[in-house]
């Protein structure tokens, strides 16, 4: 069922969206729940909304088991707010905040965490060009770390996380914009996860956050209301405005990966999606990916010619059979396949084959 048949979409985010869920939101914008008017048009203080925001905050409880003493919260300014928002909530001003450098994505929320107080590299990548994630074990954790900031996924560099880290009593921050959803999380290694939800989900400005109770009660005094987490809480996330349409779409997407049978069942496909187009990346020396094993994304499968020029011919020709939006990141360069849960694999065995005829031609 493809809207237009033989495209596939490859973008890293805005990203594809299932068919399905793009239908029911097309229906919401004329009359939602019979109410006789649209979605766009409901004031966010009546029942419908209030029972809406309810149960897609319920939604993704369940879909990553999360524990009572977490609280999810919606908010707005996309994931990069977080950057900031992140040390103004949680970080006292004398106090140090830890950053995991593994890619683009981290560097920006160090960049900016340097704004709000001390910076801590604990680790980092930066030396061998991002090809990997330093061992927990060789972070340099201390006791003066209030917290410590990773990106389990960096959308960029496709460098993944081989797993949930454990870092002891330090509370573990995740931007999880990239793979929220797309796995299951032991949740109580960390003492919040954040994630944009335009990547693996749908809408753009809205941000997803899972926040530990007990780190509660530290925003420092200048902080906007608005994004304050904790006053969000209280007040039902209804201090201002809530991004209504794209909380509905996220519910949308909520029963859509239910239906697909939760985390648990979207994971291994995700794996071996992404193990589809590594194979033929790994199979000789025409294309190359800059990750070493064992720290590839299932999400943003990076790669490129060895020849870089034939880079542009590779997206050109792309395109022109319709696989759409493969260029890498303006920072990254490249080439790069991002594989959603949304992604179908339809898609992905068409990206294969054009890769092998590709190589077949030009190599
Ligand atoms: C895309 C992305 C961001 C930025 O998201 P915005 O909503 O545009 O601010 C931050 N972190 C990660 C990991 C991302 O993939």
């Amino acid at each position: 069922m493809n809207r237009r048949e033989g495209v596939y979409n490859f973008s890293a985010g805005p990203a594809v969206l299932p068919p399905e869920v793009l239908e029911q939101a097309r229906a919401s914008l004329s009359d939602w729940q019979g109410l006789g008017y649209s979605l766009l048009e409901a004031p966010f203080t009546g029942d419908e909304f209030k029972a809406l925001m309810d149960t897609t905050r319920h939604q993704i409880k369940t879909a990553l088991a999360v524990p009572d003493h977490y609280h999810v919260v919606f908010l707005q300014g996309g994931a990069s707010a977080q950057f900031s928002l992140v040390p103004l909530n949680l970080l006292p001003p004398a106090a140090t905040g830890g950053y995991v450098e593994t890619g683009h994505w981290s560097a920006r929320a160090l960049e900016e965490g340097c704004r709000y107080g001390r910076s801590h590299v604990v680790a980092s990548a930066r030396g061998t060009g991002f090809d990997r994630v330093p061992a927990v074990t060789e972070w340099a954790l201390n006791d003066d770390i209030h917290y410590c900031h990773i990106t389990p996924n960096e959308t960029a560099n496709g460098v993944q996380f081989p797993g949930d880290p454990d870092c002891g009593d330090i509370p573990l921050i995740a931007d999880m914009t990239s793979e929220f959803l797309s796995r299951p999380v032991d949740i109580e290694r960390y003492g919040m996860i954040y994630a944009g939800t335009q990547k693996n989900l749908g809408p753009t400005g809205l941000v997803i956050a899972i926040i530990r109770e007990d780190l509660l009660g530290q925003a420092r005094p200048e902080t906007p209301t608005v994004f304050n987490y904790q006053a969000q809480i209280e007040r039902q996330n209804r201090i201002n405005t809530p991004l209504m349409f794209g909380i509905y779409l996220v519910h949308l997407m909520l029963d859509w990966l239910e239906e697909k049978g939760g985390v648990n069942a979207v994971h291994p496909h995700n794996i071996a999606q992404s193990q589809d187009l590594y194979r033929i990346i790994d199979e000789d020396d025409f294309f190359y990916c800059p990750v070493m094993p064992g720290y590839r994304s299932i999400m943003n499968v990076c790669f490129g010619t060895r020849d870089e020029s034939q880079q542009q011919r590779f997206l050109a020709e792309a395109e022109a059979i319709g696989l759409m939006n493969l260029a890498g990141h303006s920072h990254a360069g490249g080439l790069r396949a991002s594989l959603y849960n949304a992604q179908p694999d339809e898609a992905v065995a068409a990206l294969a084959s054009f890769m092998t005829d590709f190589r077949q031609r030009y190599g």
